[in-house]
């Protein structure tokens, strides 16, 4: 008798584009009649879905699969999906015989034809990069989260020299105008009140002479769809349209996340990047002449190969004068293949742990600021999960932070709240009594 997966559990590491892979693997699992395996319960398909942006998070996958040997010496079903798998291919089969197949982030609509082959002894490897689209094969969303993922766009053409996502990914694709407002409908049908359009480079997306602006504006007409988001957007490609886009369209949320990465020009040259600390700072001064009350975010890298104390000084003085909302701060990791790697002047672990604490000190300082500085405002909140307290709920303010409210509200009720203190990573608010 031939082994057939009836129950499934995926694990997304990385990114929300994997979070949104992850999602919609899912949906196709359960269109063959697979379930979700219970908490806590084995599954017979285990789905890692990986990261392979720093090392760190590369090793994490291999760790997990070795994990999954269950105490009687059997282990489930395992597929390797996501950026470790289009890596690596076929090599990966060699590092862990646990693998039963590899499907790489573009050839994943193949997984339950895969599933079936690994089923019956194979060990398929797909990490083809098709022109075909692959949500085409997909199917229909039909169950969503208040605030719900949507790929727009994928790859990335920029070749960052840290970076590894132009190879895992590929070049930049932009799914049709019509794809995306379909599905954005079916979301909403479904449940969302907030749309996450995603993509590697979500502000390069086009389509027909159109830009991501014009698709916004689009979104925007959906009834019951309250709020629109977006990220990650690249600074070359922050046109006038969409900065106008966050004046102008209400449903647009005064958030934007704009990585600068370094704020020394000499390191952004060695990096790759296309601007200046001073070409960024003036889009984020536009930003907020178009939108007074924005929550600015950015990532950054610590420790890239040559970085000096004044190149990271530099760093230090650009975090001031943005005043970040939040932000993220990485170590820099050398990956294989990348042309950093190869550069002089590798930084020592120590300075790099060193110049990350002091970063990330600083960066937590603006992020306290900004959210006392918006104590005792009137918002609305979306609400999107139980707190640990009972009658405690956790929603998201317009700014993207998690606010505590004492409510009956379920997840994905719109509250009117009042703001009344801020902590550095989280609010609590006061749900607003009705008249
Ligand atoms: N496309 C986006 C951009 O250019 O800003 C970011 C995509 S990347 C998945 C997310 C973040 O990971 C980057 O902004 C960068 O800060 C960080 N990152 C990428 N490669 C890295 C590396 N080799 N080491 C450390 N951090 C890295
Ligand atoms: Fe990587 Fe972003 Fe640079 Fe593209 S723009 S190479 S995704 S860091």
């Amino acid at each position: 008798m031939t082994f057939s997966p009836k129950t499934f559990r995926i694990k997304s590491f990385g990114c929300q584009m994997n979070v949104y892979d992850g999602e919609r693997m899912a949906e196709l699992l359960a269109q063959q009649g697979m379930a979700a395996a219970a908490d806590g319960d084995d599954a017979d398909l285990v789905v890692l879905n990986t990261c392979h942006i720093r090392e760190k998070a590369a090793e994490k996958a291999y760790s997990d699969i070795g994990r999954l040997r269950r105490e009687d010496g059997t282990k489930p079903l395992v597929a390797l999906a996501g950026c470790v798998a289009q890596a690596e291919g076929a090599e990966a089969k060699a590092r862990s015989a646990m693998i039963d197949l590899v499907v790489g982030p573009q050839a994943y609509h193949r997984l339950p034809e895969m599933v079936r082959q690994a089923a019956t002894g194979g060990r398929p490897v797909d990490t083809d990069m098709p022109a075909i689209s692959k949500f085409d094969a997909l199917p229909k969303r039909r169950r969503a989260n208040p605030s719900a993922f949507l790929t727009v766009q994928e790859g990335c053409d920029k070749f960052c020299t840290y970076c590894v996502v132009p190879y895992t990914r590929g070049t930049e694709i932009s799914r049709p105008w019509a794809d995306i407002v379909e599905e954005a409908r079916a979301l909403v049908e479904a449940g969302a009140r907030e749309i996450v359009l995603l993509g590697q480079n979500v502000n390069a997306w086009k389509a027909d002479g159109r830009g991501l602006a014009e698709l916004i504006r689009e979104l925007a007409r959906i009834d019951g769809l309250e709020r629109i988001r977006y990220t990650t957007s690249h600074p070359a490609d922050m046109t006038e349209a969409l900065i106008a886009a966050h004046g102008e369209v209400d449903k647009l949320m005064p958030y934007l996340h704009l990585p600068v990465q370094s704020g020394s020009d000499r390191i952004l040259k060695a990096m790759n990047r296309s601007h200046s600390a001073q070409s960024y700072l003036k889009i984020m001064d536009r930003m907020r002449a178009a939108r007074p009350d924005i929550a600015l975010s950015g990532d950054f890298i610590v420790g890239f190969p040559g970085e000096s104390d004044e190149d990271f000084d530099a760093t230090l003085r650009i975090v001031d004068e943005v005043r970040y909302a939040s932000a993220y701060s990485f170590k820099y990791s050398a990956r294989p293949g990348t042309p950093a790697a190869a550069m002089e002047g590798q930084i020592p672990r120590e300075v790099m742990d060193e110049r990350l604490q002091r970063l990330q000190q600083r960066i937590a300082s603006h992020q306290l600021a900004f959210n006392r500085s918006t104590v005792g405002r009137d918002t609305q909140l979306l609400i999107e999960r139980p707190g640990k307290h009972p009658g405690q709920m956790i929603g998201r303010s317009p700014w993207l932070q998690s606010v505590h409210v004492e409510t009956g509200a379920q997840p994905g009720a719109m509250l009117h709240i009042t703001l009344v203190s801020a902590g550095p990573n989280s609010m609590a608010g006061a749900a607003a009594v009705a008249a």
